[in-house]
């Protein structure tokens, strides 16, 4: 504790944690040790973790990196942390990240960027950034995140660390801000693939408070960490032909793909004929859960209330528009547009039917093949503000991330080398729902 407590304060530049709790963390490492001592400790006992400003933690704030929660204390603990506890993990504080989670840079976050350690005029990639700095930056021994379109697996590959999504449903959202609820899960930034699957088999598993989880067993994922030797590997042709691909992403998974052919795996091109549309399907459809997940956010009930308001309409409209940063105001202007009665059909109901078309394709391919690899990112780590001013630049970046979250399954990014600037590269993993057995084993035979 005191080691990672060192390692925050001197990088306190890189804005990784929004706030830390020594005190707490201590007393709890305390508790620990007699555990350890008695024979009694659990799985986590001593690994020190850090919580997404996402994550609800009783008497601890929470804010998602908004103004609008500003004073805002949780009064629960989520299922997740609370099961991370009760396995004697230690709490070290909550990480800086896009505000409400939309974002892919940490740069909407209301408390400023987060900083990639490798280069700090770099973002260290979005929403998770923080959690992902602070794994790489040696600030706490893993991160809990969310990943909604790929905010745990971009920033683990902008930062050379492993992030990992599991099944949508897989690990309970009771604590978890809402964000977009059919894609919102919680996920891991670790250094390992083993250290991810200990967590897995932590936090997984049926909740009462959560009325969309699965009620599947929870294998224990740690201790089935043995690939098979020989996989069906399936990558996307047109993945790699996408203009915008960097091409020393493209050549690192290249390499990756044939290094694989190399150790007896088939390795196989596919045909899926919707990257084009997956983009566009993904923002209509979160931004329209997002319209209604955030009208909880109105000034009398949670966090920041306007001043000067002078009735209650004035309180809302001045709360809202105080409150939220400009990113997340254009998400609920674009949801609300989509579900207004008017375009519900024309937009809608149509990216339902399209996402529905993408699940189809995509649990085909992975019924044919174990696993779709793919890159995680079309670039590295971009220039803090170079990307940000351009919206659309910024929602095309997670072109790679999103299919996965549109079709439910588990997808990890794992380590590929760097490029020739020393940026780390991303490489992506999917399989079918609920592998996740398979999936671990397979990422954490080629990391
Ligand atoms: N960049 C994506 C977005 O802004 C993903 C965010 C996330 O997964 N939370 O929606």
């Amino acid at each position: 504790v005191e080691y990672y407590l060192d390692n925050i304060r001197r990088k306190e530049h890189l804005n990784a944690f929004l706030e830390v709790w020594p005190e707490e963390a201590r007393a709890q490492a305390e508790a620990v040790d007699a555990k350890l001592a008695a024979g009694t400790a659990g799985k986590l006992a001593g690994m020190v973790i850090g919580l997404k400003d996402v994550l609800a933690y009783e008497g601890h704030a929470l804010q998602s990196s908004s103004h609008i929660l500003d004073g805002f204390k949780s009064l629960f603990t989520g299922t997740a942390v609370q099961r991370l506890l009760d396995e004697d993990a230690i709490v070290i504080g909550r990480q800086n990240c896009d505000e409400f989670a939309m974002g892919a840079s940490n740069e909407t976050s209301y408390f400023g960027p987060a900083r990639n350690e490798i280069d700090t005029d770099r973002v260290p990639g979005g929403s998770s950034g923080g959690s992902a700095v602070a794994v790489q930056a040696d600030m706490c021994l893993a991160s809990i995140g969310s990943d909604t379109g790929g905010s745990v697996r971009q920033p683990a590959a902008f930062c050379g660390i492993v992030g990992f999504k599991p099944t949508y449903s897989r690990i309970s959202r009771y604590g978890l801000i809402a964000y977009a609820s059919s894609f919102d899960q919680i996920g891991t930034l670790t250094r390992s693939v083993e250290d991810a699957a200990l967590l897995l088999e932590v936090m997984a598993g049926a909740d009462s408070f959560d009325s969309t989880v699965s009620q599947r067993e929870v294998p224990v994922y740690s201790q089935q960490l043995t690939p098979a030797p020989h996989y069906r590997v399936g990558y996307i042709k047109d993945c790699l032909e996408r203009p915008g691909l960097d091409p020393e992403i493209k050549a690192a998974t290249e390499q990756a793909l044939e290094q694989l052919r190399g150790q007896g795996h088939v390795v196989e091109a596919v045909d899926f004929p919707y990257l084009d549309f997956i983009v566009p399907t993904y923002y209509i459809l979160t931004t329209a859960e997002a319209s209604s997940n955030l009208s909880r956010y109105d000034g009398v009930k949670f966090g920041y209330r306007a001043p000067d308001a002078t009735d209650l309409e004035s309180l809302y409209k001045k709360t809202r528009a105080q409150g939220f940063g400009p990113e997340v105001q254009r998400r609920i202007l674009l949801g609300t547009f989509v579900l207004s009665a008017s375009y519900y059909d024309a937009y809608y109901t149509k990216a339902q039917r399209v996402r529905r078309l993408i699940k189809e394709k995509t649990d085909e391919l992975l019924r044919e093949y174990d696993f779709l690899v793919l890159p995680t990112t079309p670039t590295t780590a971009f220039r803090i503000g170079d990307v940000n001013k351009d919206t659309l630049a910024m929602y095309l970046a997670d072109i790679f991330t999103v299919q996965a979250s549109l079709a439910g399954v588990p997808a990890i990014s794992v380590p590929n080398g760097t490029d020739s600037q020393g940026l780390p590269i991303g490489l992506q993993i999917l399989s079918g729902a609920f592998r996740e057995e398979h999936l671990l084993a397979f990422a954490g035979s080629i990391t």
